[in-house]
């Protein structure tokens, strides 16, 4: 152990007292399974995005499915996403039985490139744009007659860009409350649209029970332990957001000579999901992977090479060259808001002693 410091892990739910306490009352209440605290989770997150309607489900990829489904997304139409992506968008495309189309990045956002989708995925039917770490995707830009647009807003919740509250441009916002996103309730995933009938649609398919008709459904829900969890950890959203901005800002004034990070991190309202350092070369990047370990502070690869999308599909690489440098360029350090000043401190020192 370096120092006699305990290892900083890369990431790590912030659990309170009140947290605990909010899953304690649902235990006491003997409801345990989808109920009032669902109900809760969807109204708060219909208020942060000014309206409309939710439906909370069981995971992330749950909500990218549903939300192919509702949208009448055809079996065989092409949906388009960014390579510099996680499997979940693969993984909602083939079971809504729809087609992925893998379109490369841009190098300052980390999202969807909007020229790029033009240029190679012109037909596309829908499109599934991630706010990566929190940055805004440029959502007006993809827009074209008759495309359906979701937002993937797993890293983006809370967040918002100079066009406002993320999620509020497309035609559906999907969420994830996996354990190591912005809010957690272990798991859980939400839909959102301010069209009704797109959220019916999410509804009714989520749970199969006591039905007059019969049409295959699924029991895709969120329980209430859950949603207890996640409802408290909503009332601190806007502290979370200010607590990771300024984590954010202690870690960019350390910022290792040559290092870079994605761009926009200190704009007003921005949620930093990730601090994403980008290295001039691999050689950069791997030797602060080295020197940041050796120091006990536990950093990721974000995405691998193997991981982008379009290596997964076996598609020539040489047609995605930003999502290619940025998976052998960035290094994801711990960024949570339970890291103590003590942490964020020795983090800030151990970036400064890098030199190669
Ligand atoms: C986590 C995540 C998902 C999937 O959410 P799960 O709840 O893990 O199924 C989808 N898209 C993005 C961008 C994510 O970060």
């Amino acid at each position: 152990m370096a120092h006699g410091r305990a290892m900083i892990p890369h990431n790590r739910p912030l659990i309170t007292a009140e947290d605990r306490a909010a899953v304690d009352a649902v235990l006491s209440s003997g409801w345990v399974a989808q109920g009032p605290q669902v109900q809760a989770l969807e109204g708060g997150i219909a208020r942060l995005n000014g309206g409309g309607g939710s439906c909370a489900v069981s995971s992330g990829t749950a909500a990218l499915f549903l939300a192919l489904k509702a949208l009448n997304v055809e079996v065989g139409a092409k949906v388009a996403v960014p390579t510099y992506a996680c499997s979940a968008l693969l993984n909602a495309i083939y079971m809504a039985e729809a087609k992925p189309y893998i379109v490369d990045v841009q190098p300052d956002s980390f999202c969807l490139d909007p020229v790029a989708l033009a240029q190679e995925a012109v037909d596309a039917a829908c499109v599934i744009a991630v706010h990566t770490y929190g940055a805004a995707a440029d959502i007006a830009a993809m827009r074209q007659s008759g495309r359906k647009l979701i937002e993937d807003c797993c890293h983006s919740l809370g967040g918002a860009s100079k066009q406002g509250q993320l999620g509020a441009e497309g035609d559906v916002a999907v969420y994830s409350f996996y354990a190591t996103k912005i809010i957690t309730g272990g798991q859980g995933g939400l839909v959102w649209s301010t069209h009704s009938e797109v959220i019916e649609r999410v509804r009714d398919y989520r749970q199969f029970d006591c039905r007059k008709d019969y049409i295959p459904r699924f029991n895709l829900q969120m329980t209430d332990i859950q949603a207890a969890m996640a409802n408290s950890q909503m009332t601190r959203i806007d502290d979370i957001r200010m607590r990771r901005q300024l984590i954010a800002k202690r870690y960019l004034d350390a910022l290792p000579v040559g290092f870079s990070t994605q761009t926009g991190l200190m704009e007003i309202n921005r949620m930093v999901y990730r601090f994403v350092l980008v290295a001039p070369d691999i050689k950069y990047r791997d030797a602060l992977l080295r020197h940041m370990r050796k120091a006990n502070i536990n950093c990721v690869i974000p995405i691998e090479r193997y991981e982008l999308l379009h290596n997964y599909m076996k598609l020539d690489p040489s047609n995605f060259p930003v999502a290619e440098n940025l998976a052998d360029t960035t290094l994801s350090i711990p960024f949570y808001p339970g890291l103590s000043d003590s942490d964020i401190e020795y983090i800030c020192n151990t970036l400064r002693k890098f030199n190669l």
